[in-house]
């Protein structure tokens, strides 16, 4: 079982920011307001992610962390719909097959909470404690147990830079949720939490970025654009800052970012990219999910629609600010 839950976990669990990310999403499923994200070592000592959302019932702690565990399919269609984007029911299972996973929980109709503890996938402690409503899991020793994959982790500058991609991404996603991340003791992020994408961009990318956006709003029949492109004088010499959201989730599209690239073509040096934070909302039906785990890759199956609509809006919007 842990042998299967170890090859699915390398699937899943490309490096420790995809844990971190798993882990928030399991956060925002819960209902959680304050997401609270602690990093050591850019995550192979220690990633811990706390929230204040249901929580577990005590009878279902302990199998949560089997392999295909998931108390979120309604039904198969559910499955294809982007709206339960990820996979499904793997993502404990394998972080506790290659980790030491500490889990404490207290459900909202708990007067207690139950802490957890699972090494190579087994139960080595369990037993009840006095904590707040919500969800705390700790993960340490990442690949203790798998060295090849040890080996392959990058400089801790690295890792935790993806960490910090991947919360920055989040937290901008979820601007009516306040998220905190700490990097070896330091607070690196904390969002505002009020359900203002501009304060939470403010928050997360800083006050050059928030004071030069250009706000996006364009209705189409097949899709609806919202958010902020940043001014043409400001951009980046990578994708870095090229934020695409679909239906609430951030995801990588090369044909999103191919589109708003076009749109600012002329207006900014060859090789520089620009800097945008695009929310996309099509009907689902429009859009392929790729069910590779780990990347949360999507494809849209009338494409050139979503092309042109990009493009164009992108565009218009930069023409009517331009000074
Ligand atoms: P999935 O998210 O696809 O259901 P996971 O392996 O990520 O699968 O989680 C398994 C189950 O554990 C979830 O379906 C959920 O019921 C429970 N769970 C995990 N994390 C949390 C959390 N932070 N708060 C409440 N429940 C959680
Ligand atoms: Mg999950």
């Amino acid at each position: 079982q842990n042998v299967a839950n170890q090859i699915s976990a390398g699937e899943v669990i490309e490096r420790p920011a995809s844990i971190v990310k798993e882990l928030i999403e399991n956060s925002i499923d819960a209902g959680a307001e304050n997401i609270e994200i602690k990093i050591e070592d850019g995550g192979r000592e220690l990633i811990k992610v706390k929230d204040d959302g249901h929580g577990i019932q005590v009878d279902d702690i302990e199998s949560a962390f089997n392999r295909y565990a998931t108390s979120k399919i309604e039904d198969i269609d559910d499955l294809y719909s982007l709206y339960s984007l990820g996979f499904r029911g793997e993502a404990l299972a394998s972080i506790a097959s290659v980790a030491e996973v500490e889990m404490i929980s207290r459900h909202q109709d708990s007067d207690q909470a139950e802490k957890i503890k699972i090494k190579g996938g087994e139960v080595i402690n369990k037993k009840p404690i006095g904590s707040t409503v919500g969800t705390e899991i700790t993960v340490r020793d990442l690949f203790y147990n798998t060295p090849a994959r040890y080996k392959y982790l990058k400089t801790t500058t690295t890792e935790f830079s993806h960490i910090s991609k991947i919360v920055s991404a989040e937290a901008t996603a979820n601007s009516n949720l306040s998220f905190k991340l700490f990097h070896d003791g330091r607070q690196i992020l904390s969002t505002p939490g009020n359900g203002k994408l501009k304060d939470t961009i403010y928050a997360v990318y800083g006050s050059e970025i928030a004071d030069n956006l250009i706000p996006i709003e364009v209705e189409d029949r097949y899709i609806k654009l919202s958010g902020y492109l940043c001014r043409p004088e400001l951009t980046r010499s990578s994708r870095s800052h090229e934020l695409f959201f679909v239906n609430g989730r951030p995801i990588f599209n090369n044909l999103t970012a191919r589109a708003v690239e076009t749109a600012y073509n002329k207006l900014i040096d060859p090789g520089r990219r620009p800097i945008v934070f695009l929310f996309i909302k099509v009907n689902p039906i429009l859009v392929d999910v790729n069910v590779h785990p780990a990347k949360r890759e999507v494809k849209f199956s009338r494409s050139q629609i979503i092309f042109d609509v990009i493009k164009k809006a992108v565009r218009k919007t930069l023409k009517e600010n331009d000074p």
